[in-house]
């Protein structure tokens, strides 16, 4: 029978990819997010499609234990989760102004006159609610999905856990600190959980996606996106279905020899 996946952040752009991927090989689908309109849209249009079967659990990852208490719901409904996809983000909005400071700033250190650079003030103008938020949204529930679905799988003793982190989780961004520092701490709790897991049979792997084109990058302006770009070896941003494909394989035992891995695709990023 094919593998049930538990999906976070499904309600758009990669998280719900890989829904119609999963949905498309036959495997049932168990959606989260907030948007629980969304989400019943997706979970309408895969069973009608593929004849599969979608569970529909709307959460806020951003308070209290989500996904934890979430798949204790879950596996009360008698759902066996083989694949859990810890997916749902965030990015930080935008700044234009900050934005427009650093190209200038780079300008002046073409011109090798660093001294001259004004202060982007990431870090000293971060409140407190900002960096929380965004370390409960992805670290924290990350940690809450990957500690419940050990618990499940274990006994099991199989199981693919894959954490979406980010090309910045490798190369942090003095832009993001927040986004960064997590996407960073889950390729280690990913490597330390792989680790305890692996005699276990469940395999825990992390993707790094460099930019893609989905909703989270909407708030970006056009000239944001052009220097993004100008960094990415093939020329263009990623798509959904780019990363959808990684994260089919790492889930399917054709990679019953990746744990504890750090997946890049990026398109070739050198930012
Ligand atoms: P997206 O289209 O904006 O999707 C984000 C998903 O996360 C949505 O389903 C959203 O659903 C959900 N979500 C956000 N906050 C949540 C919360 N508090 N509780 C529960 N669900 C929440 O973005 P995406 O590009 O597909 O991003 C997916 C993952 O890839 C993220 O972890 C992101 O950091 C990572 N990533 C993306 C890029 C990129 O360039 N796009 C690059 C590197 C890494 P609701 O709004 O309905 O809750």
């Amino acid at each position: 029978m094919p593998d049930t996946a538990l999906i976070t952040g499904a309600s758009s752009g990669i998280g719900a990819e890989f829904a119609r991927y999963h949905a498309s090989k036959g495997g049932d689908v168990v959606l989260t997010a907030r948007s629980e309109a969304r989400l019943k849209a997706l979970a309408a249009e895969l069973e009608a499609a593929h004849g599969i079967k979608a569970h529909v659990f709307a959460t806020d990852l951003g308070t209290g234990e989500g996904v934890y208490a979430l798949v204790d719901e879950i596996t009360q409904a008698g759902i066996q989760i083989d694949i859990l996809i810890n997916n749902a983000g965030i990015a930080p909005a935008p700044n234009e102004e900050r934005f427009a400071t650093a190209v200038a700033n780079q300008m002046l250190r073409l011109e090798n006159n660093v001294a001259a650079t004004t202060p982007l003030n990431v870090i000293t103008d971060m409140s407190d609610e900002d960096w929380d938020y965004m370390l409960k949204v992805h670290l924290y529930g990350t940690f809450y999905g990957s500690r419940a679905a050990a618990r499940h799988m274990t006994p099991q003793r199989s199981g693919s856990i894959i954490n979406i982190s980010s090309v910045l989780g490798l190369r942090p961004t003095a832009m993001a600190p927040h986004y960064s520092t997590a996407k960073a701490a889950i390729i280690a709790l990913t490597k330390s959980q792989s680790q305890e897991l692996a005699p276990l049979g469940v395999r825990v792997n992390a993707v790094c996606p460099g930019y893609i084109d989905t909703p989270l990058l909407a708030p970006m302006n056009d000239l944001m996106k052009v220097a993004i770009v100008s960094q990415i070896g093939v020329g263009r941003l990623g798509t959904d279905d780019e990363i959808a494909e990684m994260v089919s394989f790492i889930a399917s035992p054709k990679a019953s020899y990746c744990t504890g891995e750090v997946f890049s695709v990026t398109g070739g990023y050198s930012g």
